[in-house]
């Protein structure tokens, strides 16, 4: 029997040394050089305890290395796992985000950690068994105490050994007074999965709908290619039916005793659509997300890793969960941006799950009813096989959607008096109203009422944002800044802001429609556990029948009873400042329009605008979002933006306000001269120019894009740019590597 102790291993020095690099948290982007006891079993995978300046750290053992005689080579201090946490599959894909996001490979391989593995918690737990005197002693009846007996009968019953967590009900002094009196033992194991198996599950099913035809073409289709890599951009509109295509295939994948990955964004991520899963294929998936506490989260990322959890849901972050046999990877709503980490480790999970995708020869479907650009223009470069779902699965129709022109309209707390009236002919029908707020970002523009107007940029094709603070225009591209005019150039009219919040509009509405019930749906919502579902539960009752929101909106929730949805602004997310704008608007456009008339209802959508003629947005509204999409697209490649060209951002900050833009200002004016040869594919720098929110806790911010015709060439110039990190140019300034932004 194994001694508790055995679990670390510890090293000795001198001779007898195997030498390995290990992966190291900490800025820097180097592996530093340990040595390991020769006797000690170590492979790549593994986590270690090595020394590092007068402290410790725990790193991950990456690859074996030459013995570099110049340097002294410390031992580990102990190796921590029997076996690799993180396989050979999943290093390398950790050592390829390393590079390909420019963010230190030490910091990256956490990513794959659950927290307390990562704060080097031990596999290994205490146990305790059963012996021959303490099976004698149970069947003797010899034990006096209640609780000695209850303890020994529950240690009993499994014959391998409990471990101590299971045994929290009973006090340690009883374990410990059985051990005394010989009848247990205590010994080291791994810590045993607690999922329940396949096979142990009733296995009762909801019964699956027969499928359409399109939902059967698209199964067939990717069905007949499970064992190859590809990439299945499945899009249909909301309700189109695209969760049944994934059930299907996830069903299919299962039978073959093969484990499935799913993706959602963030605020997806409910407790109904959990239920969704559990009940239709008869079994627990693993949840993984970064609201689960660590005992939660290290259960599901065992259960997930050993593959007794064969179905895993989860968020970004699930996209590095280490597997047993991954067979199916599935990224559902793949336009989101929150599959974006816009911090740190700068990773994006769709692009991530297609690299492991690749590496494992293995299907991945990306859904959605909006599909991000990158993805549209990965289908007509025949990188990525198209499905569609023309219609809505239950028979439903799509709704109507139409733009009101609220120009010299009187508002009242942001509605048209139109709006107004077409809220109260659906309230009086018993129908719910849903407004919708794209509200985001911290700056506005400057617009005129009467006729339209929008500051626009001399320089560039965008609308200049106003900044409340300094009462200055500015353009976020260029650069450009300029006093804002007195009245409006057009029409001599008074020009005001734009912005409105939630709160604003929930009062305006109680004022408007008392009696009817108001329930506000926005980031306030997901800050209490259950809040959501409770504001959620209160809208699926019609308990409340107007219902405001933001973002929150779009995600997928069913709201069956909506007749009216109205987009309160469209006019701030047409102007946004950022190149993704028009993007983004009309998805969420999309997504919140298809919130209307689910069940029996055809729904209406209303839009209002002091744009009605816009060009962009009357294609998209008449033409459909796939129409649309190829606009955008044609513009992107004209602009040279993404995704027709690579780019990074260089974010950088500091308390004073000059820094930050002097280092990037450095930064663009070596990248002039070492790296855009215009003779070769062209790089191209812009700015810097002041970061969308300028400043931030105290802190100036500034940011620099970098644009490339080929991502090699990107690469190279941010590699370049790595080496001055650490530079004394860089004290006191907080800077960072961005690619493939997606808030510019
Ligand atoms: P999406 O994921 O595209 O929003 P869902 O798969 O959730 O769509 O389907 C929307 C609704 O239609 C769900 O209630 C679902 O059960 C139902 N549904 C989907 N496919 C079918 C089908 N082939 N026959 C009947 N109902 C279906
Ligand atoms: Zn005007
Ligand atoms: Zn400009």
């Amino acid at each position: 029997h194994r001694d508790p102790s055995i679990g670390t291993h510890e090293a000795s020095s001198g001779e007898g040394m195997v030498y390995w690099q290990v992966a190291l948290p900490g800025p820097l982007q180097m592996l530093f050089t340990y040595g390991v006891p020769a006797d000690v079993s170590a492979r790549a995978g593994m986590r270690v305890w090595v020394p590092l300046g007068k402290g410790q750290r725990m790193g991950v053992l990456w690859s074996p290395a030459e013995k570099e005689t110049e340097w002294v080579i410390k031992p580990v201090l102990s190796v921590l796992d029997d076996e690799p946490l993180l396989d050979e599959e999943l290093l390398a894909c950790l050592g390829w985000a390393a590079d390909y996001y420019h963010f230190p490979l030490g910091e990256t391989v956490l990513a794959a950690l659950a927290p307390s593995l990562r704060q080097g918690r031990s596999l290994h737990e205490l146990a305790w068994r059963i012996l021959p005197s303490g099976e004698q002693a149970l069947a003797d009846g010899t034990l006096r105490g209640a609780r000695q007996r209850a303890l020994l009968e529950r240690i009993a019953q499994t014959p391998q050994g409990v471990s101590e967590s299971q045994l929290r009900d009973f006090p340690k002094a009883v374990r410990l007074r059985l051990a005394d009196l010989g009848l247990i033992e205590p010994f080291e194991q791994m810590m045993p999965s607690t999922w329940p198996v396949l096979a142990e599950m009733s296995g009762n099913k909801l019964p699956a709908p027969d499928l359409n035809e399109a939902q059967s073409a698209a199964v067939s289709a990717v069905a007949a290619c499970l064992e190859n890599f590809g990439v299945w951009l499945l899009e249909g509109v909301t309700g189109s039916g695209k969760t049944e295509v994934y059930l299907n295939l996830i069903s299919r994948v299962l039978a073959q005793g093969r484990q499935v990955l799913i993706l959602v964004p963030e605020i997806a991520l409910t407790p109904q659509l959990v239920t969704r899963f559990t009940d239709r294929l008869g079994l627990v998936p693993a949840v993984l997300h970064s609201g689960l506490n660590d005992g939660d989260r290290l259960n599901a990322w065992l259960a997930a890793r050993s593959g007794d959890a064969t179905v895993v849901i989860g968020t970004r972050s699930a996209v590095f969960q280490p597997f047993a046999d991954l067979g199916l990877i599935v990224v559902d709503e793949e336009h989101d941006g929150s599959f974006k980490q816009s911090e740190g480790f700068g990773y994006h999970a769709r692009d991530v799950a297609i690299w492991r995708a690749r590496r494992l020869g293995v299907p991945i479907m990306l859904g959605s009813a909006t599909p991000s650009l990158e993805s549209l223009r990965n289908v007509s470069l025949s990188r990525y096989h198209l499905l569609t779902l023309p219609e809505r699965a239950g028979g439903a129709a799509m709704p109507d959607i139409r733009l009101l022109d609220v120009r010299q309209q009187r508002m009242r707390g942001g509605l048209s008096d139109d709006l107004v009236a077409a809220i109260e002919t659906h309230l009086l029908a018993g129908g719910q109203v849903m407004l919708y707020l794209n509200r985001r970002g911290y700056a506005s523009n400057l617009l005129c009422h009467a006729c339209g107007w929008v500051a626009e940029c001399a320089h560039c094709d965008s609308f200049m944002t106003w900044h409340r603070g300094v009462n200055r225009l500015r353009c976020h591209h260029c650069g450009f800044e300029r006093q804002p005019p007195s009245v409006c150039p057009n029409c001599s009219a008074t020009l005001s802001p734009r912005g409105l919040g939630t709160e604003q509009l929930e009062d305006v509405l109680t004022g408007l429609f008392p009696g009817f019930g108001i329930e506000r749906l926005d980031r306030d919502a997901l800050s209490r556990v259950g809040e959501l579902d409770r504001r959620l539960a209160r809208i699926q009752s019609s308990e409340a029948r107007l219902i405001v929101g933001t973002q929150i909106l779009v995600k997928g929730h069913d709201f069956p009873h909506v007749s009216l949805v109205a987009v309160v602004d469209a006019d701030q997310a047409l102007f946004a400042n950022d190149f993704r704008g028009a993007e983004r608007f009309a998805q969420q456009l999309i997504q919140v329009a298809g919130r209307a008339g689910r069940a029996s209802r055809a729904g209406t959508v209303l839009v209002q605008t002091h744009q009605p003629e816009h060009v962009g947005l009357n294609r998209l509204i008449h033409a459909g979002y796939a129409s649309f999409a190829q606009t955008l697209l044609a513009e992107r490649a004209e602009a040279g933006l993404p995704p027709v060209r690579a780019a990074a951002m260089i974010r950088a900050d500091a308390r004073d306000a000059d820094a930050p833009r002097e280092l990037l200002t450095h930064m663009a004016d070596w990248l002039h001269e070492h790296l855009a040869d215009p003779a070769d594919s062209p790089l191209d720098v812009w700015g810097p120019v002041p970061a969308p929110l300028a400043r931030r806790a105290g802190r100036y911010r500034y940011q620099l894009l970098i644009l490339a015709d080929d991502r090699p060439r990107l690469h190279a110039a941010l590699s370049q740019l790595e080496s001055w990190q650490g530079t004394r140019r860089t004290k006191g300034i907080r800077w960072s590597i961005d690619v493939d932004p997606v808030d510019m």
